[in-house]
């Protein structure tokens, strides 16, 4: 993509609403525009690190044997009765009347959408174990709507959700959940810790939030200090393989025992020394709640001996939309992003240090090809416009490379090449660019 012909808005002072940084980077990049509190348009930048979250996201899910569907982001509000929730959500829940003065609502979660299409079609053990699950945006009428996309009111959210014959076989559908995720977060290339959060309804250690340290996360959490340096790579564990499964959780669940209350220290059975204080962003929740919405809307499956009996199920969440600022949280400098290269709008930055000039513009024009015949995704700033704006355009974007082009390397036939992260630098022969990518 030529810079010319794209579209990023990017702005060079700090926008006074953004209090927390990714919020300011987000913005000062052009990648999303508020619209109303809480509500974001996205901007061709923005949309692309968005659709790659959520694409991560999908395959993951789609690896650990959920499937994909789509429900509609507006609901009936009947089917809220039947749960009994529509007065538990009060407030946040953005409540619609139709124009036949139907009561409808702008969905918040859809564990009772999914309970109505479960129960429409499928009436037998043997169909079991299902896994359904979307990535739709919800809407929750926050008080303290902030942080840019971190709270908004509106926001991208995946939601899973699992339907077992017993609590012990949705015991395995969360387990498999637990170990998407984790893979799911490597992926993005951030450390999320799986937290224990509070117990299920029957106990049992099956809930739990996937905090992203960081320093401005909105808790205050409380991490054995093994946690920081622990490698979050998931180990070679099949989804089929019950028992691996079983014990790679365990190994988890282990570390939990011992970081029990971690949300507390007061109450905590580690001992201080060995705590670390710190800031987090909840990315993820997962919980398992037993036989709620199966009892509570009314749905029975037959079991083995054709007895009509509940299902039992879990919900499992991931905030896609936050995921992008809570990234950024995870990962910048005083200069910008830093976009870990998974989930990079562009894989290359390319600078044209003098355009106009006929050799620098043939070089450029040259690697800018290649690179895409490559199947690269290159971002080749082609303005008219000073080094120094493009170089601190290019680091506030926050591309993995750069590859700088001016007249100067070009005597030599070399061009600069620079780590984002790193800030490394070096100087690399034109003809050898394209086998670095
Ligand atoms: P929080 O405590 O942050 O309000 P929650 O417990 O209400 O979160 P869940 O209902 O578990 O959240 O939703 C699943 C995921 O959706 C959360 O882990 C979070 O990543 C994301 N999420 C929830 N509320 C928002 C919001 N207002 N803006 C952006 N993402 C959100
Ligand atoms: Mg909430």
């Amino acid at each position: 993509m030529k810079r010319s012909d794209y579209f990023i808005p990017t702005l060079k002072e700090n926008p006074k609403e953004a209090e927390i940084v990714s919020h300011r980077y987000m913005l000062r990049a052009g990648m999303m525009k508020q619209t109303s509190a809480g509500i974001y348009a996205w901007l061709p930048l923005g949309l692309k690190v968005l659709k790659k979250i959520e694409n991560i996201v999908r395959e993951e899910q789609n690896k650990a044997g959920a499937l994909e569907v789509l429900m509609p982001t507006i609901q009936p509000e009947e089917l809220w009765r039947e749960s009994g929730r529509t007065d538990a959500y009060g407030k946040e829940m953005l409540r619609i009347k139709d124009r036949h003065d139907r009561d409808m609502l702008y969905g918040p979660t859809n564990e009772e959408m999914i309970t109505d299409i479960f129960r429409s079609y499928i009436y037998s053990y043997k169909e079991l174990p299902k896994i359904l699950y979307h990535i739709q945006w919800k809407f929750r009428d926050e008080v303290r709507p902030r942080f840019g996309v971190m709270r908004g009111r509106e926001f991208l959210m995946k939601d899973a959700y699992s339907f077992d014959l017993t609590p012990e076989l949705a015991q395995i559908s969360y387990q498999k959940m637990l170990l998407a995720y984790v893979r799911t977060f490597a992926r993005m290339g951030v450390k999320a810790i799986p937290m224990q959060a509070e117990t299920g309804p029957i106990g049992g250690k099956l809930s739990h939030e996937f905090i992203l340290l960081g320093k401005n996360g909105e808790s205050k959490v409380f991490a054995h200090k093994d946690w920081m340096e622990k490698d979050m790579a998931a180990p070679g564990v099949s989804y089929d393989d019950t028992e691996a499964l079983q014990k790679y959780c365990d190994g988890l669940t282990e570390i939990y025992a011992a970081t029990e209350d971690i949300h507390d220290p007061a109450t905590c059975s580690i001992p201080a020394e060995e705590l670390v204080e710190t800031r987090g962003i909840e990315i993820g929740h997962i919980f398992y709640y037993d036989s709620k919405y199966s009892d509570s809307m009314n749905s029975r499956i037959q079991n083995e001996k054709g007895e009509l009996v509940p299902w039992y199920g879990g919900s499992y969440g991931i905030g896609v939309s936050r995921l992008v600022g809570g990234i950024i949280e995870a990962s910048h400098d005083e200069s910008g992003i830093i976009w870990p290269e998974e989930i990079a709008p562009f894989d290359v930055g390319l600078i044209n240090l003098r355009v106009g000039d006929e050799a620098c513009d043939k070089a450029c024009k040259d690697i800018y090809q290649q690179l895409q015949a490559a199947g690269k995704d290159v971002l080749y700033d082609d303005r008219n416009s000073g080094a120094g704006e493009k170089f601190a355009d290019m680091d506030l974007i926050g591309l993995p490379w750069q590859i700088v082009i001016g007249p100067k390397g070009l005597k030599n036939n070399v061009a600069e090449i620079k780590n984002r992260k790193t800030g490394e630098k070096r100087e690399v022969a034109l003809s050898e660019i394209v086998s670095i990518f």
